[in-house]
């Protein structure tokens, strides 16, 4: 019972710490600055590294913490779902194209 209710107080202090850092970030889509809504923008690691990050800390508080951290160092920004796949498809298209100019 002990370890539900903690499982529950994690849960909701990882939603609190994630809702900060999208606060942070300026609160809404750094690409297209339409989408403002929290629950679906992602947390994005500009230089990449996100996955690896993840399974390094898990997804939990810890986490979140370490992303504060990246705030400061200006290593993360926000992205809508569609902004996200386009960003996603771009570096793909950079990756498999030898042309790419940057931007
Ligand atoms: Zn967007």
């Amino acid at each position: 019972m002990k370890r539900v209710a903690n499982k529950e107080y994690n849960r909701g202090f990882a939603a609190g710490l994630r809702h900060a850092i999208i606060v942070a970030l300026g609160g809404e889509c750094s690409r297209c600055h339409k989408v403002r809504d929290p629950s679906i923008l992602n947390i994005d690691h500009i230089h990449g590294g996100g996955n690896a990050h993840r399974r390094r800390t898990g997804t939990g508080p810890q986490y979140y913490k370490a992303l504060l951290r990246l705030i400061r160092s200006h290593a993360l920004r926000l992205l809508c779902p569609n902004c996200d796949k386009r960003v996603e498809y771009l570096k793909r298209v950079r990756k498999t194209s030898l042309t790419s100019k940057g931007t």
